[in-house]
């Protein structure tokens, strides 16, 4: 295909210029073939993957079409979340913003609606909104449709799937289907193509192949391993990969919860996002994403729509997902825009058939790829020790300590030998850094031995991992990745500590406080 530029669409200087402020080079495939329809006030239905630009796609012919002369209502724009609405105003902003007297308001449930009608009176020729906070200001009069031009569903599928199917319906009536209906979707399951036919008017659809977009630049491997080992062996991609940001999806809020724990107790700075967060929650979590406080995500398919982040290095499907789509979305999060990006499934046992499933379904195969072995890690922490010694080397300056070691050498040892004690005790010998070693220890697998601790405070003091990963850590200085597990009872807690550290856990904890309570330490 040969492709188009932003100004071969014909779009105005205002909105070239945004874009060009924005960053945005050339349309992508779903901009390219959508925006000429949209302009011609064609129905249409775009589908194409998460992360393709979707949002453009309508943005644009958008911000074009709106009449800033006219302070009614041109447009309503609907959302399955406030975070999605919220991210397309901002988007739409961004395009408008050197288009001058136009107006774009977002009304959700949570905030005032007092608040909202304000700013819609004052004259909001777009409105972005979720379905309910839409459909009360319908009821109120306080949208008007006198002026209206466009309706658009963003997310079509998701708004399906969250049961908004009578309130879509509910705002294609109240638009008359006079007016111009576009909708935006990852899939288009039937019970969509029913709307279009009862709602739209011999709308075009366009579609971008998966296989186009299937982003060649996101390594899909699968990694088979028994449930229980899972949260283990995200903790060494990580580690071995040095990734920065890590996506997790889990089936369901409960298991979102719980692995997230697991994750933190290892010393992984993690949160969740699900359906049982408010709004505000839900921000604060995202935020901290943003802002690189956590590393890692954990997420349910759902919860994990609104996310907008665009620099996360791998995606892992801690659960193999329902749905062969869901797949895709999943990890669409990653490898966006260019970027390269990672995407690890575990699977085991009878789960393996719904991943063949998916793979048919969305023609592709995923490659197998084992968990990093302790040694492995081992080997990579020396390879990337060598690599800072190299890198000294070549920046020299090494003459005084060249001398100490002839001296520290004696004729009893040969510089390889002094070189490789060095690297042993870079490795191994320093256990703050190296918890690796001792972190498989843990499962039972290999090196160090996990010793377990007596701490005298348990349930009855209503202490939880956090208290005692945390007290530990802090008052010891040790790494929460060292610490295995932590069974809580009733009136103690058995915490697994490495060997090496426990005289100096107990040293330090030993009548020390955890969430107030003076403890005993012991070990078991
Ligand atoms: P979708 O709705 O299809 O999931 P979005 O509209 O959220 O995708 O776009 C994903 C990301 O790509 C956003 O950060 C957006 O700003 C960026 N983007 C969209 N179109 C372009 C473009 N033409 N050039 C560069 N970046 C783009
Ligand atoms: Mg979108």
């Amino acid at each position: 295909m040969n492709h188009s530029t932003f100004a071969e669409l014909n779009l105005s200087d205002a909105v070239l210029r945004s874009l060009s402020d924005m960053g945005f080079e050339e349309p992508t495939p779903i901009q390219e073939q959508c925006i000429p329809y949209i302009m011609n006030n064609r129905d249409l239905v775009g589908q194409a993957q998460t992360g393709t630009g979707k949002t453009a796609a309508f943005g644009i012919p958008l911000v074009e079409k709106v009449d800033t002369n006219n302070k009614q209502t041109q447009a309503i724009i609907q959302c399955p979340t406030r975070e999605l609405a919220i991210q397309v105003t901002g988007e739409l902003m961004k395009i408008g913003q050197h288009t001058g007297g136009l107006n774009v308001v977002p009304v959700y449930g949570g905030q005032p609606i007092k608040r909202q009608i304000k700013s819609i009176k004052r004259g909001a020729q777009i409105i972005v909104g979720t379905p309910g906070r839409t459909i009360d200001h319908l009821k109120r009069g306080t949208i008007k449709l006198d002026g209206l031009q466009m309706v658009v569903f963003d997310e079509a599928d998701e708004m399906l799937n969250m049961g908004f199917r009578d309130d879509m319906e509910k705002i294609l009536s109240y638009s008359n289907g006079a007016v111009q209906t576009v909708m935006f979707s990852a899939t288009v399951p039937k019970s969509i193509r029913k709307i279009m036919n009862r709602y739209m008017n011999n709308p075009q659809t366009v579609t971008i192949e998966r296989e186009s977009i299937a982003a060649p630049n996101i390594d899909q491997y699968v990694v088979e391993v028994r449930d229980s080992v899972r949260t283990e062996a995200i903790c060494r991609f990580m580690d071995l990969n040095e990734y920065e940001l890590a996506l997790v999806f889990c089936n369901t809020k409960r298991q979102t919860e719980k692995l997230t724990r697991k994750l933190k107790t290892r010393g992984y700075a993690s949160d969740f996002i699900n359906g049982d967060l408010n709004q505000n929650q839900r921000d604060r979590v995202m935020d901290k994403f943003r802002n690189g406080h956590i590393d890692m995500l954990v997420a349910t398919d759902v919860a994990a729509r609104g996310i907008d982040v665009d620099d996360i290095d791998v995606v892992f499907n801690y659960d193999v997902p329902q749905d062969p789509e869901y797949y895709v979305h999943r990890i669409g999060r990653t490898g966006r825009y260019g970027r390269s990006g990672t995407a690890i499934t575990f699977t085991a046992g009878r789960k393996n058939k719904q991943l063949r499933y998916i793979e048919r379904n969305n023609k592709i195969k995923l490659e197998k790829l084992s968990m990093p072995t302790n040694d492995e890690i081992a080997e990579f922490r020396m390879e990337g020790h060598l690599n800072d010694v190299i890198e000294t080397l070549e920046k020299g300056g090494l003459r005084p300590y060249i001398e100490q070691i002839e001296a520290a050498a004696d004729g009893r040892f040969t510089p390889v030998e002094i070189a490789a004690a060095f690297l042993k005790h870079q490795v191994d010998g320093n256990s703050n850094e190296n918890d690796f070693v001792q972190n498989g220890a843990s499962n039972g697998q290999s090196n160090g031995k996990m010793i377990q601790l007596h701490f005298n405070v348990g349930h009855q003091q209503k202490i939880g991992p956090g208290h005692l990963v945390g007290a530990i850590t802090g008052e010891t200085g040790i790494s929460g990745k060292l610490i295995g597990d932590i069974e809580i009872k009733q009136n103690h807690t058995i915490v697994e500590i490495p060997g090496k550290e426990a005289n100096k856990v107990i040293s330090v904890m030993h009548k020390n406080r955890v969430k107030g309570n003076r403890v005993a330490v012991k070990a078991v």
